[in-house]
């Protein structure tokens, strides 16, 4: 599980970090709203802590921008300011929890688990497209006949190609996505996996397909 740490106050930002890391997860700090809405934007973080008020960029801007592009990552903010008009304009820009400045160890690991579970619950909700459906269970592709299982590699990419249907994912983060890191050696190996995953889509006679854009990334799109 990959975390991204918003935080501009250094100590802060590496304390929250230690503790993320010594719990198991991956973690990535920036400490100012312009980089950290970036790489919020890459999609290939499975959560964002994002601190409020940020230098270049505020948390709630950068959030609401993010989200105006359809990203989905589920992000917790980190305030010092306990008002209730800042969690309600937090809420209006699309955050999904908060957590007011100082907090515990704890707490802060049992808030990202209650939001890693409802994340999971929804992707397996919301996995599907055109005819064709995923199932996070059994790794499975459903066409409207036919089913095949799929590894878990292929399964990383469709679901990533479903849930971001209509746009071009680049290259880049489907590797980060399915490799765990941007590595050009992993180019070949992503053409390898796409292939694999349109064999699949064929054998479930499905209408979606995966189009190329030419060296930019992927997208899949309903031929109907
Ligand atoms: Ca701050």
């Amino acid at each position: 599980m990959r975390i991204l740490i918003i935080e501009d106050e250094v100590e802060i930002a590496e304390g929250i970090s230690a503790i993320l890391e010594s719990d198991g997860y991956q973690t990535t700090v920036v400490f100012d709203g312009k980089s950290g809405f970036y790489e919020l934007m890459s999609g290939i973080y499975d959560l964002a802590l994002v601190d409020i008020l940020l230098p270049k960029k505020s948390g709630l801007d950068l959030l609401s921008e993010a989200r105006q592009n359809r990203v989905a990552t589920p992000v917790i903010l980190l305030t010092a300011l306990s008002q209730i008009e800042d969690k309600v304009s937090g809420l209006d820009c699309g955050a999904d929890d908060y957590l007011t400045k100082p907090f515990d160890a704890e707490e802060l690991l049992a808030r990202i688990r209650a939001r890693l579970r409802r994340k999971n619950y929804t992707l397996s909700r919301n996995t599907v497209f055109a005819d064709i459906r995923l199932d996070q269970a059994t790794q499975k592709l459903f066409g409207k006949d036919k089913s095949v299982k799929l590894a878990p590699k292929e399964y990383q990419l469709l679901e990533c190609l479903v849930i971001n249907h209509g746009q071009i994912i680049p290259r880049e983060t489907l590797i980060a996505k399915i490799w765990g890191y941007d590595d050009e050696s992993k180019y070949n190996q992503l053409d390898v996996y796409i292939s694999f995953v349109r064999k699949k889509l064929r054998f479930v006679e499905s209408r979606a397909s995966i189009v190329a854009a030419k060296g930019v990334g992927f997208s899949l799109e309903d031929r109907e």
